[in-house]
């Protein structure tokens, strides 16, 4: 399992989870949400030092998030600015990225090939199978999240039906994202087995094979037999 972290507020707490957890890892990231302030070089040093942690396998989540509203209203230049700074620092470290991306796509791809030889996973992918086909030609992995169970996110299920299944992964976003049955309520990590089970039966396969196959794009990507 891996936690996901978003700024300096559960970075650092992430790697601790991951020190009394066995098998959980953890990311580094810096959310385009909390991306107002530029990152600094006190803290650029901060996060390079919780990016090297053995527990850490990647920088995540960055990205670009241009669905503005009264509570998240960053302007687009700050955005980029943190997320090419986070870019960096992923390859400094050398490891994988988690992207956020939410009406932003071609600026994302745009920053995104600025950087070469980088590689990682759209998380909560929510675009289309055009967007999917730009995501694999740059050799990125693409995760569901329970939104692949709403009957309405026409989009996603259609990326999720046709997409190779070694480059697909699954996850929650809980505490958002609830599947379809629990629409309205918290998610939670338990919650997954709908997703793959939705994923199995678009795809015409089983759940087991769906888990099997994201568990080894899981281990591969993020390198998980050898972390620490
Ligand atoms: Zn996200």
């Amino acid at each position: 399992m891996i936690n996901i972290g978003d700024d300096a507020s559960d970075n650092r707490r992430g790697v601790e989870l991951t020190e009394r957890l066995p098998g959980l890892r953890t990311t580094i990231g810096r959310h385009p949400h909390s991306a107002g302030e530029p990152i600094t070089t006190d803290e650029r040093h901060e996060l390079r030092d919780l990016a090297s942690h053995p527990n850490v396998v990647a920088v995540g989540e960055i990205g670009l998030d241009y669905h503005f509203t009264d509570y998240h209203k960053v302007a687009k230049r700050e955005q980029q600015a943190v997320f090419r700074q986070m870019l960096g620092l992923a390859q400094e470290v050398g490891k994988p990225v988690v992207l956020h991306t939410r009406d932003a796509f071609p600026d994302l791809l745009t920053i995104l090939d600025e950087f070469p030889g980088t590689n990682g996973v759209f998380h909560c992918f929510s675009g289309n199978s055009a967007f999917a086909a730009e995501a694999l030609a740059r050799g990125f992995y693409i995760s569901f999240a329970a939104t692949v169970t709403y009957p309405t996110a026409h989009g996603v299920i259609g990326a999720a039906t046709i997409i190779p299944l070694d480059h697909m992964l699954v996850e929650t976003d809980s505490p958002f994202l609830p599947p379809q049955s629990r629409r309205g309520q918290p998610n939670a990590p338990r919650y997954l087995v709908e997703t793959v089970e939705r994923l199995a039966a678009l795809r015409g396969t089983t759940a087991a094979d769906i888990g099997q196959a994201t568990g080894q794009n899981a281990t591969a990507l993020f390198r998980l037999n050898h972390a620490g």
